[in-house]
């Protein structure tokens, strides 16, 4: 149930590994899936809804998968293999896949509950928003990781001043280490985004709506639209009552199993190895593997996903790759710069082998550095070449 990338990636691999079982597609929200990282896009006026649907009414026939649109599962019982919707109706599963994703977060600010004061996860959020842009003159986006400066960059669209605010010393902290934020930042800046790293919000303020951000250090931003970005948190509520094991999500093992016999889980609501991915590449990959599991349990075991982050915010083009070690850690750093230029390139290596990146502005030779970090092979005397990005 669920049906984001997960959910449906899943049901397309039982469909092709189960021609004859009947497949059917819990989803809340009342529209078919669509493509979520495509909300930027929406919300920068770029695209229209039925751009990000990628499958209609008559796919989902042809192919034997029921979807159901506004279908909320309120309960879960793996002892009895049921299930029941919102509108009560029950009903039993020979195999069960949770891919129920993430909401986002929304950190305790005194009036983060302001009308104005958004998160963006679905495509009522996006739609939300981009109204909401149109009246006003500034935005403040309070997160400066990916989806932060993603949002940042599509409120730029519609001529708003937009400043980011992030609590941690530089942009991008999970992936990005100070010298890589710093250049990110001097070029988001080039781009009329103001920055502002090191603070984070202290209150909101505003006569029924959002007028005002009080920063930490006293300063004051005059806006009309706060877009909150600060993470996600994997959706628990029908794990715990089915008592599932959790911890930050859903604990499933190497073959996505939870902990309740016949369920499997997937996507942003698992978590496997105490990470959860939150991306795309992990979400489809764990969908494919949970439903060769349901069809035949223990065929699929999954390893992991290299994680690949890719930005391009109006110009400034940044791929991190794998463990970009952003404070440091056991992995030797060889780096180049080229502030004035926004070029910046990190290479981690441990034993010789490639295990993370982060390329900036320049990414020539990208393809070589995905490749030997995919392959596990040793750098040897390329080390150089890879750094500047430069053949020959
Ligand atoms: C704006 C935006 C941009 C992004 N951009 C990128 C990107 O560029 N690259 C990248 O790798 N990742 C990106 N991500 C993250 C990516 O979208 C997620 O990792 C991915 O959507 C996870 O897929 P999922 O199927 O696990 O969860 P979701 O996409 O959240 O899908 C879960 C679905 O389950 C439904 N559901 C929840 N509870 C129930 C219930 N009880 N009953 C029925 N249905 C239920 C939800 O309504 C939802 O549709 C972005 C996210 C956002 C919000």
């Amino acid at each position: 149930m669920g049906g984001g990338i997960a959910g449906v990636t899943a049901a397309r691999r039982l469909r092709a590994l189960a021609p004859k079982a009947e497949i059917l597609i819990f989803e809340q929200e009342p529209q078919l899936y669509y493509l979520r990282p495509g909300l930027i896009d929406l919300l920068a006026g770029e695209k229209k809804p039925a751009e990000l649907t990628p499958f209609d009414r008559n796919w989902y026939e042809s192919h034997g998968i029921s979807f159901r649109p506004s279908a909320q599962v309120v309960e879960l019982d793996p002892g009895r293999h049921t299930l029941t919707l919102s509108g009560g109706e029950k009903m039993s599963y020979a195999g069960l896949i949770l891919a129920t994703g993430a909401d986002a977060f929304r950190p305790p600010v005194p009036g983060a509950s302001l009308p104005g004061t958004l998160t963006l996860r679905s495509l009522q959020d996006a739609l939300e928003i981009r109204e909401r842009a149109q009246g006003a003159r500034a935005a403040l986006v309070l997160g400066g990781g990916w989806l932060g400066l993603e949002t940042a960059r599509a409120l730029r669209a519609w001529k708003l001043e937009v400043t980011v605010v992030e609590r941690a010393p530089w942009l991008l902290p999970r992936q990005l280490d100070r010298a890589g934020g710093e250049v990110l930042a001097t070029q988001l800046n080039k781009l009329g985004i103001e920055v502002i790293t090191g603070t984070s919000c202290q209150e909101l303020r505003g006569d029924g709506e959002v007028r005002e951000a009080i920063l930490t250090g006293g300063r004051r931003l005059p806006v009309q639209l706060v877009v909150i970005a600060a993470g996600i948190r994997p959706r628990l509520g029908l794990a715990r009552q089915a008592g599932l094991a959790v911890n930050r999500g859903v604990v499933v093992d190497d073959w996505l199993a939870t902990s309740a016999e016949g369920v499997y889980a997937c996507g942003d609501v698992a978590e496997w190895q105490g990470k959860v991915f939150g991306i795309v590449p992990a979400a489809r990959e764990q969908g494919q593997i949970a439903a060769a599991n349901v069809v035949e349990p223990g065929s699929a075991r999954y390893r992991g996903t290299v994680v690949k982050n890719r930005l391009k915010v109006a110009g400034v083009e940044l791929v991190c790759l794998g463990d970009t070690q952003p404070e440091g850690g056991p992995g030797e750093e060889h780096r180049y710069a080229s502030p004035q230029e926004g070029v910046y390139r990190k290479l981690v290596l441990r034993g010789g082998k490639l295990v993370g990146a982060i390329v900036m502005g320049d990414l020539s030779g990208l393809g070589e550095v995905e490749r030997l970090i995919s392959a596990g092979e040793e750098v040897g005397g390329e080390l150089k070449r890879l750094l500047t990005g430069r053949l020959g």
